[in-house]
């Protein structure tokens, strides 16, 4: 056992070792069950060396103690921590293994089978995430803050995955800054339904309760029934989702009947806080779960190469559409196409970032690194305004932003204001390139139960609604819309529709 850790997560945990971190699949975890499993993989790890000294280890493991005992005793042996997406086809794993120059891969004996031919082809070391083999103790490395600890990959909604190189400094940041602004404390519970490769899963709804001593009950995988099961417990503070989640909760409490609803809306109003983000949350959704549980959600902003930038407020008004102002810690500026700050209201330019909770570099891509600095700023490609210092976030500048018959046209305005037609399920709108429009607004348009919408009933409608010239001028029905494992869009597929 260890007494003190300069991994500052760590070393938080090493104060509340009485208390329970984790529940899961296996049962209920200390935080001095989840230390100890941690120092026997570490100690697995140095079996050859005293420091893996940034090596990078991947690892795959199911929700719970093993995951945080994985990435902690990487993190206690020196290395960097990439976890690995449990639903990724063997081939996109095989990109990270590739990518970040994996040496050693921890796993639960359960997805040995899967991995080994990728064990095999890289002659990776494997370590099980739960050893039961007994070795003789080493000393464990001293760890600088400023040492590299994880490497997260991009979602690749837009180009190829990245590797987001953060030191335990940044991640500390990104943590405390989330704990300080919603009030995360040691008697906060939630329920973790969230993927454990990418930052919200991990920094927002997993290391912030840890950092707090607070407990973390992790669902094996996503299931809205179950979640719902969970809520109606009534024990539950906290919980954390992507608009997406959101909605299948939605879909499953209208399945119920009359008693059950209200049985789950009153066990859902005590809750503390319930947030989202990780895409922008769609008005209607915002205000269909108010009504069913009476919490107005809090939609935060961030992104894997920064954390979180913005949240609104925990305590005053949550604004439907906007995502806040920044968060501790966090510097902001909005950046116009000719490099001056914004200074007046509803101009829009590009959302910059500085601060600890900023990643380091793209691993192994220093010309991605380069182009994505500017004087020390983190140019996010996020284009937003700012309306009484809150900040609308209008998409990607690279996809979302569509440059349509001289005019700068935002995506996300037009898939908010189609989602209120009654026949759209769902929408994701794109800009095509067109000799006479520069770019031409397209939809692809999922209809609610098989409803026929043309294209002229489709422009008459929103005629009234939005400017003439940002009403998509094509239209294409589809059975669904093509996402990523974080259920993102993924534009680049919708573009392709087209
Ligand atoms: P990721 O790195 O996968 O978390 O994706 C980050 C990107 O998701 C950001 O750059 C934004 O484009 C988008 N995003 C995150 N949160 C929001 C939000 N609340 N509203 C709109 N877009 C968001």
């Amino acid at each position: 056992m260890i007494r003190a850790s300069s991994i500052p997560l760590i070393n938080r945990a090493l104060t509340t070792q009485e208390r329970i971190a984790i529940i899961d699949r296996r049962g209920v975890h200390s935080y001095g069950d989840v230390i100890n499993q941690s120092i026997e993989i570490a100690q697995h790890l140095l079996r050859d060396t005293a420091d893996l000294a940034e090596a990078r280890v991947a690892f795959m493991t199911s929700p719970g103690i093993d995951y945080v005992a994985a990435q902690w005793g990487i993190w206690l042996a020196g290395g960097i921590a990439v976890p690995l997406c449990l639903s990724h086809p063997l081939l996109e794993i095989e990109y990270v293994i590739n990518n970040a120059g994996i040496k050693f891969i921890v796993a639960h004996p359960e997805f040995e089978e899967k991995l080994s031919p990728l064990i095999e082809a890289y002659n990776l070391i494997l370590i099980h995430s739960n050893p039961e083999d007994n070795i003789p103790e080493v000393p464990l490395p001293e760890i600088e803050v400023n040492r590299n600890a994880m490497i997260l990959f991009t979602s690749g909604t837009t180009c190829k995955p990245k590797g987001v190189v953060t030191t335990h400094k940044n991640i500390s940041a990104q943590i405390t800054s989330l704990v300080k602004s919603w009030e995360i404390v040691e008697d906060d519970r939630i329920l973790h339904a969230l993927p454990l490769h990418h930052i919200h899963g991990i920094i927002n709804a997993l290391y912030c309760p840890l950092w707090a001593g607070a407990r973390c009950e992790m669902m094996t995988r996503f299931n809205a029934d179950a979640i719902w099961e969970r809520f109606v417990k009534s024990d539950l503070t906290l919980f954390m989702a992507v608009p997406t989640i959101y909605v299948k909760l939605i879909a499953s409490w209208e399945r119920a009947g009359r008693v059950e609803k209200e049985t789950m809306s009153s066990a859902c109003s005590k809750m503390r806080l319930m947030i989202s983000g990780s895409a922008a949350l769609p008005v209607n959704i915002l205000e269909k779960w108010k009504s069913i549980c009476g919490h107005t959600l809090l939609e935060r902003y961030g992104m894997t190469e920064i954390g979180m930038a913005l949240s609104n407020p925990l305590h005053g008004e949550r604004k439907p559409g906007y995502v806040g102002t920044p968060l501790p810690g966090v510097e902001l500026q909005l950046v116009d196409d000719n490099g001056e700050i914004i200074t007046e209201e509803m101009k829009e330019g590009e959302i910059q970032v500085k601060g600890d909770n900023v990643f380091q570099e793209y691993w192994d891509n220093a010309q991605s690194t380069r182009d994505a600095f500017h004087r020390g700023w983190f140019r996010t490609g996020d284009i937003a305004v700012i309306k009484n210092g809150f900040y609308r976030i209008l998409g990607r500048s690279s996809i979302d932003i569509i440059k349509s018959a001289g005019y700068k046209i935002s995506a996300l305005e037009i898939e908010e204001v189609l989602r209120s037609h009654p026949e759209i399920d769902e929408c994701a709108v794109v800009g095509i390139n067109d000799e006479k429009w520069g770019e031409r607004i397209c939809a692809a348009i999922v209809t609610r139960d098989n409803c026929v919408l043309t294209l002229d009933n489709l422009r008459q409608w929103a005629r009234e609604r939005i400017a003439k010239y940002k009403i998509p001028s094509r239209l294409k029905i589809v059975p669904h819309l093509p996402q990523n494992v974080m259920a993102k869009v993924t534009k680049p597929e919708v573009k392709k529709l087209f």
